[in-house]
């Protein structure tokens, strides 16, 4: 008997590494035939990363990512706003990386195999649904097959099957009207090379970061998102990681984005291939926890990506549960307990993202209040007024930086076997 866990995406994959660090046994079973690094970039707060170098994966992750230093936010005529640093440069014990999220997945996925056995993951195997009892659950296969174990952890993603279960009439994920364009360019970066900028308000939108280190010629892989807000009329293509677009679709709203600090529309043209998604996300849930069946990552608590967040929470969801497994051993208790730490915070990150109160927020005041055109940011917004609302969200999303570098380890050290 063991943890059966649906998905083997940031999520599962994080789970798996920590059970088998704290000596429980587990299997993740995939929907997709065969893992690949699919997606852009992502960033990973310090919160998280800390996690993960106790997941001793420190040298891999300089190996893949950059240590992000710099956030700056700018109006859509390239003035600074506000510019902060980030990671280890604004005093967090532990950085922050931007990363690509189809590398991070192949890490971990390596690492899990390394450690646990090639067998620890099986592909190719859709989950359509659970049953819970007292002493036990099983997943139930699209293919007939059912798996039993004493818990089973839906990380199965924004469009869990499992979550359908638990909640039939919840529907499909609600569109704020926004649409993403999210594409990579290899490109010299801007604004030094560990910085991530967002320009413009909230109705246009490009945020860029590099994602990996320099090469000769001082260019990076820089990943980039353009956001744009439509008509409410307008129909949407349904969410898929996945789907292709063309630049035409939205270049010409960012004709004229060219600073001298930053060329936007040149940047798009040297793109590779460009990826379009729906901002979505999902309400929050009431309970996570059904008997021995539980939720985490995207399928727990879907939400815009905005605050670098997504997989930052789906890795404290693992580390939760584990730490959890070792006060409750694999009881129901477990899952509640984990819920009781993890959902109110999620909760939490999810209305502020919705509400417009993530960390980006302030590129629309300085729209409504001067047209994004100034001479000194100070004469639009006091600079006190700037910086509270940067340190209220990240004890919102629980990387306040003296609480986390005084907050001991979620696992504790002598309890990792690995
Ligand atoms: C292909 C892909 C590309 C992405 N690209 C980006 C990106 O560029 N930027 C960004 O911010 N976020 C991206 N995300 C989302 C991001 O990874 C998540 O928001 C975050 O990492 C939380 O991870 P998760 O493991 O909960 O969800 P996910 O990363 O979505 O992983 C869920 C996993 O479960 C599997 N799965 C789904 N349904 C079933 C089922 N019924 N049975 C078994 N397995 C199932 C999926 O194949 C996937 O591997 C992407 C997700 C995917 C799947």
């Amino acid at each position: 008997m063991c943890v059966i866990i649906a998905g083997g995406g940031i999520a599962g994959l994080s789970l798996g590494l920590t059970l088998h660090q704290i000596g429980v046994a587990f299997h993740i079973y995939e929907a997709a035939p065969e893992l690949r690094p699919l997606g852009v970039g992502i960033n990973l707060q310090p919160n998280a990363v800390r996690e993960l170098f106790d997941l001793g994966l420190q040298d891999d992750l300089d190996a893949i990512g950059i240590r992000t230093r710099q956030l700056g936010f700018y109006s859509k005529t390239g003035g600074t706003i506000w510019e902060e640093p980030r990671g280890q440069a604004a005093g967090y014990s532990w950085p922050q990386y931007s990363i690509h999220r189809g590398e991070l997945q192949m890490l971990l996925l390596r690492t899990l195999k390394e450690r646990a056995g090639e067998d620890c993951i099986t592909t190719g195997i859709e989950a359509v649904g659970f049953t819970t009892r007292e002493e036990g659950a099983s997943l139930h296969f699209r293919n007939g097959q059912s798996h039993d174990g004493e818990i089973i952890v839906a990380a199965d993603g924004i469009h869990s099957a499992i979550r359908q279960q638990m909640y039939p009439n919840e529907g499909a994920p609600i569109w704020n009207q926004r649409i993403l364009w999210r594409a990579t360019s290899r490109a010299r970066a801007w604004k030094g090379q560990a910085a991530m900028v967002m320009i413009g308000h909230d109705a246009l939108r490009f945020v860029a970061y590099p994602i990996t280190q320099p090469d000769a010629q001082g260019q990076s892989v820089i990943n980039w998102i353009a956001e744009k807000h439509v008509d409410p009329q307008s129909t949407w293509n349904k969410e898929d990681w996945n789907r292709a677009a063309d630049i035409g679709d939205f270049i010409g709203d960012f004709e004229g984005w060219q600073f001298d600090w930053a060329d936007v529309p040149a940047l798009i043209r040297k793109a590779d291939r460009v990826f379009e998604y729906p901002m979505v996300d999902r309400d929050p849930l009431p309970r996570w926890t059904h008997g021995r069946v539980t939720l985490m990552g995207d399928a727990a608590h879907p939400t815009y990506p905005v605050g670098s967040n997504g997989a930052s929470q789906a890795i404290l969801d693992a580390r939760s549960l584990g730490a959890s497994f070792l006060r409750h051993g694999l009881s129901e208790t477990t899952l509640s307990a984990y819920e009781e730490k993890m959902r109110p915070a999620a909760t939490q990150i999810g209305k502020a993202n919705r509400a417009g109160q993530g960390p980006d927020a302030v590129l629309q005041r300085v729209e409504d209040l001067c047209g994004g055109r100034f001479k000194k940011i100070e004469e639009i917004i006091p600079r006190a007024e700037l910086e509270a609302h940067a340190n209220r969200y990240k004890s919102v999303a629980g990387f306040g930086i003296d609480a986390l570098n005084a907050a001991p380890s979620i696992i504790p050290e002598l309890t990792r076997g690995v």
